[in-house]
């Protein structure tokens, strides 16, 4: 589960004000003032159009947005924490004591009755595992060394938009694990009616162009780009 706490004002005339002045002898506040005059979004977005073209990204990093995500498990947000060009906040496992047994189930397992039974069994059995050694006086810090992969966790992050699209690139691909490849579309969802211009096109390599995993590829690049669009669609409607 994931929600947009915060983000630059105004992204797309942020970025566009900072692209312009590269190469403008204009000041500041005229340039600004021609993206927040009439017809300011829309140059504001003609530019960043060009912009997204051109692969000069480095002016989409001058727009933030903040993430708060609960019920990711630790097995994710292992993989999200790999993209460096970020910052995170994470519930500490040594001041916050994991008293409740919260975890997440895939679907592949849920979706057997019997495997599901043998699961929810273990994941319980480990929680109170771990509460006795709570009651024992074990440091939280030590008694988390037996809990799983699926523990569920809270977090925070704020990535630039630049980073942000090249996360969506290679979590939002088929390729990628299940649980952040859905919170890839769930952040898709939420930043592209914020900045379209900046989204337009975001996600795996597929929904522009051609697949890019080679021999890794799903096969259904056509199927995955028509989704993605319609993520768009459905969202800039939201
Ligand atoms: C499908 C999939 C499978 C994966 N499997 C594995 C696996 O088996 N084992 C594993 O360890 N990881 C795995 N990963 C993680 C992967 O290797 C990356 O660590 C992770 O995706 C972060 O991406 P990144 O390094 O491109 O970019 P980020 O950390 O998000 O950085 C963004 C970009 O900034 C630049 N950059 C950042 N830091 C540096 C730097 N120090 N030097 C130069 N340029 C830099 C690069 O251009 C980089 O692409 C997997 C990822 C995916 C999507």
């Amino acid at each position: 589960m994931v929600r947009l706490i915060n983000y630059t004002i105004n992204p797309e005339i942020t970025i566009a004000t900072a692209a312009r002045l590269c190469y403008s002898s204009y000041d500041i506040s005229k340039i600004e003032k021609d993206f927040t005059g009439s017809n300011g979004l829309e140059k504001a977005r003609k530019l960043i159009k060009k912009i997204r073209i051109s692969g000069h990204d480095s002016v989409l990093e001058h727009a933030g947005f903040t993430f708060g995500v609960e019920k990711l498990s630790r097995s994710a947000s292992h993989q999200l924490v790999r993209h460096r060009i970020a910052s995170y906040s994470q519930r500490s496992q040594r001041y916050v004591k994991e008293t409740k047994p919260q975890f997440v189930i895939p679907d592949s397992i849920a979706n057997d009755a019997g495997l599901s039974d043998m699961f929810n069994k273990l994941i319980n059995d480990i929680f109170s595992l771990y509460g006795y050694f709570i009651e024992k006086g074990i440091p939280a810090e030590d008694a988390r060394y037996i809990l799983p992969n699926a523990t569920e966790t809270q977090l925070a992050f704020t990535m630039n938009a630049r980073e942000l699209l090249h996360f969506l690139k290679l979590r939002g691909c088929e390729r990628a694990q299940w649980e952040i490849r859905q919170l890839a579309k769930d952040v898709f969802k939420l930043v592209y009616p914020i900045a379209p211009s900046v989204f337009q096109g975001a996600g795996p390599a597929c929904v522009k162009g051609n697949c890019s995993e080679g021999g890794f590829t799903c096969g259904r690049p056509l199927e995955i780009r028509a989704e993605w669009l319609n993520m768009a669609k459905l969202a800039a409607h939201s």
